[in-house]
């Protein structure tokens, strides 16, 4: 069970965010929780105000540190005394280290976590220095909020978390376990608009099956994710099925 809380201006583009298909089903059975939080019900400026010019100008808006931090606090008064110690507090920040699966894996492990969704310019900093754990961004390009990151996040930990996927598995084999991307897979019909399904596939020789679906793997990240194919530790039997491959194609 992990619960997720989301510090945001934006509550209702979370909720229905989140809401809907496994992670609905995942929330339902209780294996999840997720909640979002306004900031804006913590500030105590009589015109409802959550931000301020930034000191030495400068373009935009920054989001005042006091009704972050209070909302901060009332979220950590909803996590039970003997957890608080290992809540992670994550700031979406295109400035921050960058997302990737083996992070999500790591996340995944947590019981509780809370994310802050910047908005207008971002963040005072000195909110980031006494409450924030984790900063991280999503990629190299620059969102309107921190909404569509947070979600990003929450779904990809989710799938970590046994029981949320109806196969456990699927997160194990998909792309970027082991450095690798997946292999692509193919449905009904077995021949569409003329395309037909690779006939190993239908084959039933599982051994066949596993060397293409590896080969594909292999080829697949070599040649879209060079920087990931750097990492992989091929095998004696990789390193065949490569060769075999730009054999047969003559790569
Ligand atoms: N002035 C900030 C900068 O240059 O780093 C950008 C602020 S951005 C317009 C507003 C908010 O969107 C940020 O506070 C952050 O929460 C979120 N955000 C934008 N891009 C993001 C990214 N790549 N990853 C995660 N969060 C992002």
């Amino acid at each position: 069970m992990i619960n997720f809380y989301v510090m945001t201006l934006f509550p209702e583009m979370v909720e229905n965010g989140l809401n809907v298909s496994i992670l609905k089903r995942a929330k339902e059975a209780g294996r999840l929780g997720f909640e979002a939080i306004n900031i804006r019900d913590y500030t105590l400026d009589k015109h409802m105000k959550v931000d301020d010019y930034p000191y030495s100008g400068g373009a935009g808006m920054l989001m005042n540190p006091d009704p972050i931090v209070r909302c901060h606090n009332a979220v950590m008064d909803k996590i039970p005394e003997e957890r608080k110690g290992k809540v992670r507090t994550i700031y979406l920040s295109p400035a921050g280290r960058m997302f990737n699966q083996d992070m999500a894996r790591d996340f995944a492990k947590s019981e509780d976590l809370i994310f802050i969704c910047g908005h207008y310019e971002g963040i005072d900093q000195r909110a980031i220095d006494m409450v924030v754990t984790d900063e991280v961004s999503i990629g190299d390009y620059v969102l309107t909020g921190g909404e569509l990151a947070a979600m990003v996040m929450i779904d990809s930990i989710s799938r970590m978390v046994s029981g949320v996927l109806h196969n456990d598995d699927s997160a194990e084999t998909e792309t970027f376990s082991g450095n690798l991307l997946e292999y692509p897979q193919y449905t009904h019909p077995e021949i569409y608009e003329g395309r037909r399904v690779p006939p190993v596939l239908l084959s039933g020789n599982h051994k066949l099956i596993d060397e293409w679906k590896r080969t594909q793997s292999l080829v697949r990240t070599r040649e879209r994710r060079p920087d990931l194919f750097e990492k992989v530790e091929l095998s004696k039997q990789d390193k065949k099925l490569l060769k075999k491959y730009d054999e047969e194609t003559g790569v």
